[in-house]
C-alpha cells in the first residue's frame, strides 16, 4: 500500500482511530456552511451508500449521529427500546457490557446472556433464553467483538431471534464495511456504526441504519434529545439539514473514505485486504513464538488478541514504546481472561506494512533479549 499518511505519523495498528489515506485528510481542507448545497448532495450520497452496503435500498435509512460510535449505539437503544419494552443483551466483551451499562444509565428494561471472551455467542442459548422470559421485545448483538476479535454469529442469531417474534439491534462498529452483513439474507432492525474504522474515515460521526417501518413507531422513545434518532431522521429527511452542527470535515473525509472503499471493491475488496494483513500479521508473529488468543476459525480479521510472553524480560510497557519509536502504535489488552495485548490489522495500511512491522517486532525483542514470545502454559494443558 502506498504510504498516504502525513509524513512523520505513526502507524496504528489499533481498534481505531486508524491510519487514513492522505486523500481522506486533504477532503477537509475546506470551509463549508452546513446549508451548503454541496455539502448537502454529500450527506444524501453518504445516507445512500451506506444502505446500499447493506443490501437496504428503499428499507433501510441511514440515520447519522454526531460523535463516536457510542453515540450511535446509544441513540439506537435509546430510541428503537421504548418504555415498555425490554432488550436482552448478548455479552462476551467490553462492548456488549458497555450496551448493559447503557439500559441503565437510560432506565430501560433489560436482561443480559454472557460468555468468556474468548468465546463466540452462542444462538441456541439466546432461543432459550427467549422462550423463558417473553418479556423480551428486542436482543442486541456485537458483529466482531473488539474487545478480543472475535467474530459473533450474527446471521445465526438473527435468525433465532426472527423466528421468535422478537427485533434485532446490532453493534457492528469494527466490522462494518469489510464483514458482509446483508440485510436482505440477516433480519435486523438497526446497525450502528461509525466512520473511523473499517471505512477509514477520520472520528466523528456515528451512524444507525434503520428498518423504516420500526423507525417509524418510535417517535417519542428517546431519553435524550440529542440521541433521538426518530428526530434527527424526521429533520433530516424534511429539511435536509441537521437539527444541531454537524462534524461537516468529518463528513466531507467519510464521503471520500466512501469512494475509496468503492473503489477497492466495496465490502469484499475491503475484507480481503484486511484477511490479507491478519494472516500476514498472525503467521508472522507465531513464527516468533507468540500465540493468540483465540484460534483461527472465530479470529475476525479486525484486530489480533497475542497472550503476553512469559519471558522475564518482556514488559509490554518496553514493547510498546520501541515500536512506537518506530512508528508503529500497538493497542493494550481489555480482557479480563488473560493477559494481553493487541494489534489491529484495519486502516490504510498493506502487505507492505505488516511485514514491515514484523521485521520491527523482531529487531525489538532481540534488543529486549526476548527469545520466544511464547506465553505461560495454561494450566489445563
Ligand atoms: C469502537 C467500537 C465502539 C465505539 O467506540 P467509540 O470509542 O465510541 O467510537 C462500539 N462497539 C464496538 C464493537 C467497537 O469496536
Amino acid at each position: 500500500m502506498a504510504d498516504t499518511r502525513g509524513a512523520q505519523d505513526p502507524w496504528l495498528l489499533t481498534p481505531g482511530p486508524l491510519t487514513t489515506s492522505m486523500t481522506v485528510k486533504q477532503a477537509m481542507l475546506h470551509d463549508w456552511g452546513s446549508r451548503d448545497a454541496g455539502f448537502i448532495a454529500i450527506n444524501d450520497r453518504m445516507r445512500q451508500r451506506l444502505v446500499t452496503m447493506i443490501g437496504g435500498e428503499g428499507v433501510f435509512t441511514t440515520v447519522p449521529m454526531q460523535g463516536s460510535g457510542t453515540f450511535a449505539v446509544e441513540a439506537m437503544i435509546g430510541t428503537f427500546i421504548g418504555a415498555n419494552e425490554k432488550l436482552l443483551i448478548l455479552i462476551n466483551g467490553a462492548y456488549g457490557k458497555r450496551m448493559a451499562r447503557i439500559c441503565e444509565v437510560s432506565k430501560r428494561a433489560f436482561a443480559t446472556l454472557e460468555w468468556a471472551e474468548d468465546m463466540p455467542v452462542d444462538a441456541n442459548l439466546v432461543k432459550l433464553a427467549l422462550a423463558r422470559d417473553p418479556a423480551i421485545t428486542h436482543v442486541a448483538v456485537v458483529h466482531c467483538e473488539t474487545t478480543s476479535g472475535v467474530l459473533n454469529p450474527v446471521a445465526e442469531v438473527a435468525r433465532v431471534v426472527a423466528e421468535a417474534g422478537k427485533r434485532l439491534l446490532i453493534d457492528a462498529m469494527s466490522a462494518f464495511g469489510a464483514i458482509e452483513l446483508d440485510s436482505r439474507q440477516v433480519p435486523f432492525d438497526a446497525v450502528a456504526a461509525s466512520s473511523n474504522k473499517c471505512i477509514e474515515g477520520v472520528p466523528g460521526l456515528g451512524f444507525v441504519l434503520c428498518r423504516i417501518e420500526a423507525l417509524e413507531k418510535t417517535a417519542g422513545n428517546a431519553h435524550a434529545l440529542v440521541l433521538d434518532l426518530h428526530d434527527q431522521w424526521q429533520v433530516i429527511e424534511k429539511t435536509k439539514q441537521y437539527r444541531f452542527t454537524p462534524p461537516i470535515h468529518c463528513i466531507v473525509a467519510f464521503d471520500q473514505a466512501l469512494n475509496e472503499h468503492e473503489a477497492e471493491g466495496g465490502v469484499a475488496g475491503r475484507g480481503g485486504r484486511y484477511r490479507n494483513n491478519c494472516r500476514i500479521l498472525v503467521e508472522g508473529m507465531r513464527s516468533l513464538g507468540f500465540e493468540t488468543l483465540l484460534p483461527d476459525h472465530l479470529q475476525a480479521p479486525i484486530i489480533v488478541t497475542f497472550r503476553m510472553p512469559v519471558d522475564a524480560n518482556f514488559k509490554f510497557q518496553e514493547f510498546y514504546d520501541r515500536l512506537k519509536d518506530r512508528n508503529f502504535v500497538i493497542y493494550p489488552g481489555k480482557l479480563t481472561v488473560a493477559d494481553s495485548f493487541r494489534i489491529g490489522c484495519i486502516g490504510r495500511l498493506g502487505e507492505t506494512e505488516m511485514k514491515a512491522f514484523l521485521a520491527v517486532v523482531a529487531e525489538v525483542m532481540k534488543e529486549m533479549k526476548v527469545a520466544s514470545g511464547a506465553p505461560a502454559r495454561k494450566a489445563a494443558e
